[in-house]
């Protein structure tokens, strides 16, 4: 029985990575230092393994930026725009590469970064390869050839890991009609036939293909294409073993066509998809090893060492010990990096701490698995099942998890509780009498400009230099500025701008019981962009009213409706890493029921229109369309517990960004929100049409200006767009906004733009 591991994070346990590149762009350094920081993060990875006792260690899971990017440049996928970069005096293939991924605005060339896309249900970011028409492919980088050199002159001999064929094509994105990039394969074949010639001359022994699309639908075609190309590979290379990882969920009705396919090792995901072991089972050849994937890859959540022993039991039994692998579930590149750099126990206590495991700590799991499978029961071994036990009992029953009366209260939720008291139509008339809005009324999505001086004072007010007092004065004060501001400005509905506010969903997280925080738990998110996920570790109740006194104080300074400004269920959980003891759906009512008594008691202290952001229902969707169903029945569900504890006259905002709403908008529909707001500008309004062809009942506020860019647009451009959306969504069902982050902004440009917006709303509502 051998151990592997399918990828380790590269960002550094202190994200060394990002300020090595982050100096790189400022040119703070030359290129020479931030190759040697890449370096010195892969050999540690590779050290660190192998002195854990990982059989099979992975090589080219680093990257600088992306590995989907790595991948196009190994290929020569690059972009006919780039050309010049590489003309210009002192360039490297890093410049390049760094163009590729950020864009390259200097020395007169004004070019623009690839696209960037979401990696399947992660929150981790891709840049998505540009495919055309006769594509030609060429060996261009050889990264995942050095690499495997670089290890193997440490006297490690790796498994280098690419992205297979068939999944790298799926990644990319048609730039031109006329064919389909599956089509590319035949091109695209050789230069991965050559990699591995060059690598097979160098002595590899196992090369792992990622093939994550093997657990997601696929057509004829495509499943014609895996077929061919490891058909090729093969027959290029009988004696090289391929490792195929498959990872996110089950291979479904793939199972056949993955196990037909002549590889050594199958890897399947046994945490997300543990029910597909037994068909699995049933059809592996009888030469190929299974690689289990027990350790979650994706969570901070100790293994359950009895559970993950009895399934190993029961592939050893079936299929002998030499035909099974232990490993992580995926590449660990979604786990933080070391938990033994959490040690300020008033931030992780020591009993929250001992359920969690990171990425260092998974890769010492696995080894612990094997040994514990084996029956080479060293002592070690043995004292540390004996803890796991310890620890799994620990939560089952810790009182800091579970808190009876949440699970009460969940239990008396009816579906009566997720539904207002009338429907739209009567809430539309009675929010009228209301609210007396004029039509086409105004409002922002509610932040406003974070600037550099409101984020010292957070940092002022965390490290004990400002007082709570001195804090919140300086915050009032930032809130009073802003909303007389908007009250000079004409602004119709206002918001009181988020100033106390680190993060939408941090926020809410602190002041919720059964969340807590890490001090170094980053993951990457894209490039040199980490965060810092929340831990959600048990049941979910407010302590107290968490937005009340802001919005209230807001309110106070105005005869203006200020607008209450939450952060929604599915957002806050989609954001954070989840306790897996439990379905999410559940986890995600208890934060409902939170939000839900926050929307009362805003309700009560007379706020009448209240916004709760749902920017990430969309992201939560599963790969499978098979279970779209299950999950946006549930996650709407809570969005509308969270909404409607409330008098029919209050007015219930939500808010989206930018996302395709064609396959779900009968789900927006039931949402029932009485006003959405999303981002359009940069759609020309397109994203309109599907709301207008579904007729749309409630009300929308398109963004009717980018915010992403410090450009002023002026009253006609916007005139313009609501014109475009008045042509297809009636006049009366139409809020004017700017699309969201203003938080991002500077004031300036921030208060010319929405003076101009306020004038477009005016002469709209004389036409
Ligand atoms: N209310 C939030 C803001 O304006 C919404 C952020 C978001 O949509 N991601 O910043
Ligand atoms: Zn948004």
């Amino acid at each position: 029985m051998l151990t592997q591991n399918l990828g380790y994070p590269r960002i550094g346990s202190h994200r060394e990575l990002k300020k090595a590149c982050e100096n790189y762009w400022a040119a703070k350094t030359g290129h020479k230092t931030v190759l040697q920081v890449g370096k010195n993060i892969r050999q540690e990875n590779w050290l660190m393994q192998k002195n854990a006792g990982i059989s099979i260690i992975p090589s080219n899971d680093f990257s600088f930026y992306d590995q989907v990017l790595d991948h196009s440049l190994m290929f020569g996928a690059i972009p006919k725009r780039y050309n010049e970069v590489m003309l210009k005096k002192g360039n490297t293939e890093l410049d390049l590469y760094f163009a590729m991924a950020r864009g390259y605005q200097k020395e007169g060339l004004d070019i623009i970064a690839m696209e960037m896309t979401k990696w399947f249900d992660t929150n981790y970011h891709y840049l998505v390869p540009e495919f055309y028409k006769n594509q030609q492919f060429k060996l261009f980088s050889t990264k995942v050839i050095d690499e495997f050199y670089e290890s193997k002159q440490l006297g490690i001999v790796t498994k280098p890991v690419l992205i297979g064929p068939v999944s790298y094509l799926l990644l990319g994105k048609e730039k031109e009609a006329g064919f389909e990039k599956i089509d590319l394969l035949k091109n695209l074949l050789p230069v991965y036939l050559e990699v591995l010639t060059q690598l097979v001359n160098l002595g590899v022994e196992y090369v792992q293909f990622d093939e994550p699309f093997l657990a997601l639908d696929l057509t004829e075609k495509e499943k014609k294409a895996f077929r061919e190309a490891y058909k090729q590979i093969k027959n290029a290379f009988p004696r090289l073993k391929i490792v195929l990882a498959t990872y996110f969920d089950s291979l479904g009705d793939n199972i056949a066509l993955a196990a037909s396919l002549p590889v050594s090792v199958l890897h399947i995901d046994l945490v997300r998809a543990p029910q597909q072991l037994n068909d699995v089972l049933s059809v592996l050849k009888s030469d190929v090893i299974l690689s289990l994937g027990l350790i979650d890859g994706r969570n901070i959540w100790k293994n359950d060492f009895e559970y993950s022993l009895s399934t190993i039991n029961t592939v050893v039994e079936k299929i002998g010990e030499s035909r099974v692998w232990i490993a992580p579930s995926c590449s660990l590149i979604h786990s933080p990096c070391d938990l033994d750099n959490e040690t300020n126990e008033e931030i992780l206590t020591p009993e929250i701490k001992q359920w969690m495991a990171f990425a260092e700590q998974k890769i010492a799991e696995v080894v612990t698995l094997k040994q514990l499978a084996n029956a080479d029961r060293g002592t070690s071994a043995e004292r540390k099942l004996a803890e796991n036990i310890i620890a799994q009992q620990n939560r089952k029953t810790s009182s800091l998890i579970h808190k009876s009366e949440v699970k009460v209260r969940i239990n008396q939720v009816t579906s009566k509780d997720a539904e207002r008291l009338n429907s739209f139509s009567v809430r539309k008339v009675k929010q009228q009498n209301a609210l007396n809005l004029p039509s086409y009324p105004t409002t922002t999505i509610g932040s406003f400009p974070q600037t550099a001086e409101v984020r010292s004072w957070r940092a002022k007010f965390k490290n004990g230099t400002f007082s709570t007092a001195e804090y919140n004065k300086l915050i009032a004060d930032e809130t009073t500025k802003a909303v007389k501001w908007q009250e000079e400005i004409g602004l119709d509905v206002l918001v009181h701008g988020e100033f106390e506010r680190n993060d939408m969903v941090e926020y809410f997280g602190e002041q919720l019981d059964g969340f807590t925080f890490s001090k170094n738990g980053w993951v990457q998110s894209y490039g040199s962009r980490c965060v810092k996920p929340p831990i959600i570790y048990g049941d979910v109740k407010r302590y107290a009213p968490m937005t009340l006194e802001w919005t209230s104080y807001a309110q106070s300074l105005t005869p203006k409706y200020m607008k209450g400004m939450l952060t929604g269920p599915v957002t806050i959980l989609q954001w954070s890493f989840v306790r897996n003891d439990q379905p999410r759906s559940q986890t995600c009512t208890q934060i409902a029921l939170a939000i839900r008594d926050e929307v009362c008691d805003l309700e009560k202290a007379g706020i009448k229109i209240i916004q709760i952001d749902e920017p990430a229902i969309r992201e939560g969707l599963p790969l499978r369309k098979a279970e779209w169903e299950n999950y946006l029945n549930w996650a709407v569900n809570a969005f509308k517990l969270s909404a409607s504890g409330i008098k029919d006259e209050t007015q219930i905002h939500t808010h989206m960004c930018y996302s395709e709403f064609n396959d779900i908008i009968k789900n927006i529909a039931d949402m029932d929100a009485d006003v959405i707001t999303i981002e359009t500008s940069r759609s020309q309004m397109e994203l309109l049409d599907v709301f207008a062809d579904f007729e749309y009942p409630n009300e929308i506020g398109p963004g009717v200006y980018d915010i992403h860019s410090p450009r002023v647009p002026n009253r006609l451009e916007m005139i313009d767009l609501l014109k475009k959306a008045k042509a297809v969504i009636p006049s009366e069902q139409l809020w004017v906004n700017p699309d969201c982050g203003l938080k991002t902004r500077g004031w300036d440009e921030t208060k010319k733009a929405l003076i101009e917006m306020v004038e477009a709303a005016k002469i709209m509502r004389n036409n």
